[in-house]
Parts: structure tokens; sequence; C-alpha cells
């Protein structure tokens, strides 16, 4: 089993209520087992600022799924909540990204892992300081209180 972070995010179609549910929805996953669910936070959109504010949250699970196999199931439950890309960094109505996977570095054309923008982004860094503590080591990053 590996223990791998979570960072959820909405801005569109009542917010709160797609991040919540995603919660419950990867919780209810047979091959993923729930261990800690920061609060929500609100936030500015990074990129375009013609959008809504986001909602994010960060979630810490535990599972025996391949990274791969995560962001493919991550990826199902983003389409159920109807999910269109459309443009970069645009309105979404459900975002997961997977922002670290026990220690693994990986850097394949459909995954990167540490997610790359976890250091610049206060909205995964706070959600994720919360369910963590300051001296939570980032891979390839260090320690988290060097960000915040
Ligand atoms: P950002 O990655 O900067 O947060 P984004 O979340 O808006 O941007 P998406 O359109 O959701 O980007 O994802 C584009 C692709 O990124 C996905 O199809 C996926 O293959 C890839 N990807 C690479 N690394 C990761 C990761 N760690 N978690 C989720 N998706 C990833
Ligand atoms: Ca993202
Ligand atoms: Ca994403």
């Amino acid at each position: 089993m590996k223990k791998v972070f979570i960072g959820l995010g909405s801005n569109l179609q009542n917010p709160l209520y797609q991040v919540v549910s995603a919660i419950e929805e990867i919780k209810s996953h047979n091959d993923i087992c729930l261990l800690a669910t920061s609060s929500l936070y609100k936030s500015r959109p990074v990129g375009p600022q013609d959008q809504s504010d986001f909602i994010n949250a960060v979630i810490l699970i535990e599972t025996k799924l391949k990274p791969e196999n995560l962001l493919n199931d991550l990826q199902i439950i983003e389409k159920l909540h109807s999910r269109v890309r459309l443009k970069k960094w645009g309105p979404r109505t459900l975002d997961l990204d997977i922002l670290m996977f026990e220690n693994i570095i990986m850097k394949t054309k459909k995954l990167i892992i540490p997610h790359p923008e976890i250091i610049n982004r206060q909205f995964v860094l706070m959600p994720l300081l919360e369910i963590t503590h300051q001296n939570f080591n980032i891979p390839l990053k260090g320690k988290i209180k060097k960000y915040i």
C-alpha cells in the first residue's frame, strides 16, 4: 500500500458540492482508503482571471493502485463531474491532481510526480500543511515550511 496526496479543485456548478462529492466518490473506490481530508479553501484562479473563485482541498489516501491506474480512475471521476477541457487553466467542474505518490519521482507524457507546481501554489500548500506538518518533506523540493 502506498500513501498518495491528491489535490482537488473546482470553480463551476457549485464548487463546494463538486469537491465534497468527489471526496466521497474517491472514498468509495474499492482500492482506495481515505486517511485524511483537509478543510475546504477558497482561492483566486491561477492564469485567466475572468473566472470564479476556486474551492480547493487536499486529501491523503492509501492505495495499491499504480500511479497510471490511479490517474485513470481519477480522470473517470472528473468525467463523471462533466469535466471538459476547454482552455489551459480555464474554469472546471472538477480537477483531481496527484500531488505526491509515496516518494516516487517520475516524469512521463501523462504523469509528473511530484506535481511540479505544488510549491508555487498556496491553495495546495495550505491544505497540505494542514494534514501534514511544517517539516513534511516534498520529494525533490524539501521541507514544506520553506514555501509557506
Ligand atoms: P496543472 O497540472 O498545472 O494543475 P491542470 O490540472 O489544469 O494543470 P489538466 O488539464 O487537468 O491540467 O491535466 C492535463 C494532463 O496533465 C492530464 O491529462 C495528465 O495526463 C497530466 N498530468 C501530469 N502530471 C499529473 C499529475 N501529477 N496529476 C494529474 N495529472 C497529471
Ligand atoms: Ca491542476
Ligand atoms: Ca489536473
